[in-house]
């Protein structure tokens, strides 16, 4: 490996902490965030409650006996109860602390009761009592999906949160547990009962609950999955990614000129490799991401391409790698082929996407006209070291900005002249136009072989013989 290569294709471990920081903010951020409606208590409005409440207001708050007893006139519940007595709190046994604190109050004030207008418990509004139809409904919505660590959120509506706020400030003890991070561990606690060796996490999750207090639905979302690997491409004609059907982008069921199946080509690397995948963790669906991409007439060889495949929502995180590098081989039928497969991360997709690996390939172009064999190969040699200038190439200006990019020829090398016809090996910097570097595009690649040689070259086939990645 050249040095070049190594300050270009290594990244640091700084960089690295950044693209998760950059990713993590892209993989739950952009989807939603369980904690962003966290709000602040709304400033009191003046005098306003001191009216409805005008009786009350002298009583001392938990944990004295008066306080106490006032939770339980207006119509604590058991949980709350426990939450804002001042006393103990675990959420295991929560209720019948709650009842016992109840039972003390009643018996140490005769006459205490519950407020006659009171329908439901003032603080959550008999959310802790719905905590069982919510772990139900959770295990539920669970039920065979593989995980270990999981992540809580809470949606509650704001003006909740915020009288809840105001009520136990004047008449919890101080301290208290508010109601959000109380439901939340409450409802943690429950499901640890259910989940045993499962990990309750506030980053990089498998799972993430998240409880809406209004409507009590529990919505799932079962992150992604990912794998690294290296891919050969031992076939032409084959996409690295799914390529929609031109006629009919791949909508509405596919078209006539796709036989139905919406795409334009049937194979993909990806849908060879992440098929087996799918089916074998019962994804939803793969998100491919190479090392660069090579043409759909170009194969892939040597070690063959970095990737990270990501399986979407999958119902299974385990299996055997090996297994797998089996499965997807012999179904792919030796038009691509696997080596190797690990676990890997979301930040190693940025990893790999940035990483700017040298190529090899194998080249073999013909030439029009009656030239020197050895003049040839001596002009073809004469590129080896040189910096090309390369305007974005007509067959991607579509959907490439049109500017100059300069990349480096590393080396050419095994340079062989079969008139017309010559093969060689070319190494060149990441991100070279390598088909432009033969037939210089109309001169928008300069310099080139056909420049030097001074008559038209037209590529026959290529190879990427190896991304020099790591
Ligand atoms: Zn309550
Ligand atoms: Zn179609």
């Amino acid at each position: 490996m050249s040095d070049a290569n190594t300050q270009k294709g290594s990244v640091s471990t700084e960089e690295e902490e950044e693209d998760w920081t950059e990713f993590a903010d892209a993989g739950y951020g952009s989807a939603y965030d369980p904690w962003s409606d966290l709000v602040q208590a709304e400033p009191e409005e003046s005098g306003h409650e001191q009216f409805e409440d005008d009786e009350h207001w002298d009583v001392p708050p938990a944990p004295s006996a008066a306080g106490i007893a006032h939770l339980v006139r207006i119509g604590s519940c058991d949980h709350c109860l426990t939450r804002l007595s001042g006393g103990r709190l675990a959420w295991s046994s929560a209720a019948e602390d709650g009842a016992a604190i109840r039972a003390r109050a009643l018996e140490a004030e005769s006459g205490l009761t519950v407020d006659e207008a009171v329908d439901c418990c003032p603080f959550c509004e008999n959310l802790f009592a719905d905590l069982d139809l919510l772990v139900t409904r959770t295990v539920e919505k669970l039920a065979g999906v593989e995980f270990t660590r999981v992540q809580l959120g809470s949606h509650f509506a704001k003006d909740h949160i915020a009288e809840e706020e105001e009520l136990r400030t004047r008449h919890g003890a101080q301290g208290s547990r508010g109601l959000k991070a109380g439901f939340v561990e409450a409802y943690a606690d429950r499901l640890r009962v259910e989940y045993p060796s499962v990990k309750m996490v506030k980053e990089r999750p498998q799972v993430m609950l998240l409880v809406d207090t209004l409507t009590l639905e529990v919505r799932v979302d079962i992150r992604s999955l990912f794998l690294y690997g290296r891919y050969r491409k031992l076939e032409r004609g084959i996409p690295q990614t799914r390529w929609p059907c031109r006629a009919c982008k791949g909508r509405g069921g596919g078209c006539e000129s796709c036989a139905g199946s919406g795409l334009q080509y049937p194979d993909s690397v990806q849908d060879l490799i992440g098929e087996p995948l799918r089916r074998l963790f019962s994804a939803a669906d793969t998100s491919f991401h190479g090392m660069g991409r090579e043409d759909i007439d170009v194969r892939c060889l040597g070690s063959g391409r970095p990737f990270v495949i990501e399986l979407k929502s999958p119902l299974k995180r385990t299996a055997d790698h090996s297994e797998l590098i089996e499965l997807i081989n012999a179904e792919a039928g030796g038009r691509v082929e696997v080596i190797g497969l690990r676990a890997s991360k979301r930040p190693e997709v940025a990893r790999i996407k940035q990483t700017a690996a040298e190529k090899s390939y194998t080249i073999r172009f013909s030439y029009e006209g009656d030239l020197d064999a050895d003049e040839v190969e001596r002009q073809v040699l004469s590129l080896a070291g040189e910096t090309l200038y390369q305007q974005t190439p007509n067959r991607v200006s579509h959907r490439r900005a049109d500017k100059v990019r300069e990349r480096k020829v590393v080396s050419i090398t095994n340079v062989v002249v079969e008139p017309p016809e010559v093969q060689l090996c070319v190494r060149a910097e990441s991100g070279t136009y390598v088909k432009e570097l033969i037939h210089s595009d109309e001169g928008r690649t300069t310099p080139s072989i056909t420049e030097r040689l001074g008559v038209p070259c037209e590529v026959l086939w290529l190879d990427v013989e190896e991304v020099h990645a790591d």
